[in-house]
């Protein structure tokens, strides 16, 4: 492989456009938005607006005039192409983890004698400390399977499955059309996690048969630290729909200020307190990023990307020996590549000083993600080179690696 090679790629890549939709600071590889996706060129815009204009000059008119309570639908209508849905099935709404808290509730309600919910162990920590909580409150027992055990668990007393689509640290992908249909012949229903998925591969909730989704806002969606996240319920399951977090916001009338909760119809129940505007303006602008893109282009240009780099690094580990390229899974993967290291941690902060940013997860993987609508492909030359640099030099040694913030 060389660097021309790869330039040629770029120059054919049907998705090379997408990149002027992000401002990326010059001298930097960012190779971690599938943690925090890059600021989109939009967004500095249009938060100014909905601050000076919507805020500033409307106050409170622009819940109306703004459209701002409308906004949690309006976003979730954006996200629904990338889901392979309808609009009406999806609603921006809070973090992952109280939105999991919400339908994981909600799915137990709805399999009344079913105490179990099922889930893979070494999942995204919080998912399992959410559904753990919640079983303490609802006297349910949170039962956490091997990847390869879960179908065999999925009993009569099972209730709910909950499932990573795309595993955050392996980037495996589960087939979710298999496990919908295991899940539905065994009475269970299912909740994926779509934290590493939206915005990263083509998804098609409704084809595939699940029940229930949640996802994150602030990876590949690019909207932002903190950004909220959506929730997705397949229509089938709208009429029935009761989750455990009542809110005023998910009333059908709110400003009416009944006593009684009569929830709103569909996925609008699911909206708890005041939307946060800010942050769903920001979030609007990220998922706008996606106008017009084919995710089955994505996920295939991020496949190609991972494959390379793969190779790339393979390269390097036959010259640095504690260097070990995790090879990424068989089948559909996530758009990242793990590459292990002893010292990972300082291998990573260094590879940061000189400008090309990734992530490390515990206890050695150094975790780098390619999101296809600004990678490119020369990027993987220049940051091998640099990572290269990292190892020939020892400079992970240096002293300044040993500070470290509380967020890897
Ligand atoms: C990023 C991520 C989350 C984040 O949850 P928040 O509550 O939004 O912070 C949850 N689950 C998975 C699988 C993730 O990758």
């Amino acid at each position: 492989m060389t660097r021309d090679a790869l330039a040629a790629l770029d120059a054919a890549d049907p998705l090379r456009a997408a990149r002027d939709r992000f401002r990326l600071p010059p001298g930097v590889i960012y190779l971690d938005g599938n943690s925090l996706g890059p600021l989109p060129v939009a967004t500095p815009g249009l938060v100014a607006d909905a601050v000076e204009r919507q805020w500033g000059e409307g106050l409170i008119r622009s819940w109306n005039d703004a459209g701002w309570i409308d906004l949690p639908q309006r976003i979730g209508a954006g996200i629904a192409p990338l889901l392979g849905t309808t609009p009406d099935c999806v609603i921006a709404c809070d973090s992952v983890s109280v939105n999991l808290f919400k339908l994981a509730g909600a799915a137990l309600a709805a399999r009344p004698g079913r105490r179990v919910i099922l889930a893979e162990a070494g999942d995204f920590p919080t998912d399992s400390y959410i559904l753990a909580g919640l079983a303490r409150i609802a006297g349910a027992e949170l039962r956490l399977v091997a990847r390869d055990a879960i179908t065999a668990a999925l009993d009569a007393d099972t209730a709910l499955l909950v499932l990573a689509h795309a595993h955050y640290a392996t980037g495996a992908v589960h087939d979710m059309a298999a496990m919908n249909a295991a899940a539905r012949a065994a009475g269970v229903l299912t909740l994926w996690d779509l934290s590493h998925s939206t915005g990263a591969l083509a998804l098609a909730l409704d084809a595939d048969g699940a029940d229930l989704a949640v996802g994150c806002g602030y990876k590949y969606l690019g909207g932002g630290p903190g950004a909220p996240g959506f929730a997705w319920v397949a229509r089938r399951h709208h009429a029935d729909l009761q989750a455990p977090l009542q809110g005023w916001m998910g009333h059908a009338k709110p400003f009416d200020f009944t006593q009684d909760y009569t929830p709103a119809t569909g996925v609008a129940r699911l909206a708890v307190g005041t939307p946060p505007i800010l942050a769903m303006t920001a979030l609007a602008a990220g998922v706008a990023t996606f106008d017009g893109i084919d995710m089955a282009l994505a996920e295939a240009k991020s496949a190609a990307l991972v494959r390379r780099f793969a190779i790339l690094a393979a390269d390097i580990a036959a010259r640095f020996p504690a260097l070990v390229v995790e090879p990424p899974p068989p089948g559909r993967h996530g758009a990242q590549l793990v590459l292990r290291h002893p010292r990972g941690r300082r291998v990573m902060a260094a590879l940061i000083a000189r400008g090309v940013i990734g992530d490390f997860r515990p206890s050695d993987r150094m975790r780098f993600g390619f999101p296809a609508l600004y990678t490119r492909f020369t990027d993987l030359w220049d940051a091998a080179e640099a990572l290269t640099q990292v190892l020939a030099s020892d400079e992970w040694r240096d002293p300044r690696f040993d500070a470290l913030g509380v967020v890897s």
